[in-house]
């Protein structure tokens, strides 16, 4: 699939990549996280499910500070 990135001509791969967010300050790594990676520019493209997932992580992070 072409990169979504107008100026950009790369194709995205499959890989799996290590993703972090920021969760309340801190910094959450999540690993082998499944995407679609454009190697020119290095936009990072995520299934639907893939982002849920990764906010119940966010969630359950969340839920687990006070
Ligand atoms: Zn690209």
């Amino acid at each position: 699939m072409k990169c979504i990135v107008e100026t950009c001509s790369g194709e995205y791969e499959d890989r799996d990549i290590e993703h972090s967010m920021e969760v309340k300050g801190e910094l959450v790594v999540i690993d082998n996280v499944p995407a679609l990676v454009c190697p020119v520019c290095g936009n990072v493209l995520m299934a639907e499910e893939t982002v849920a997932a990764l906010s119940r992580i966010v969630a359950e992070v969340e839920a687990g500070k006070q």
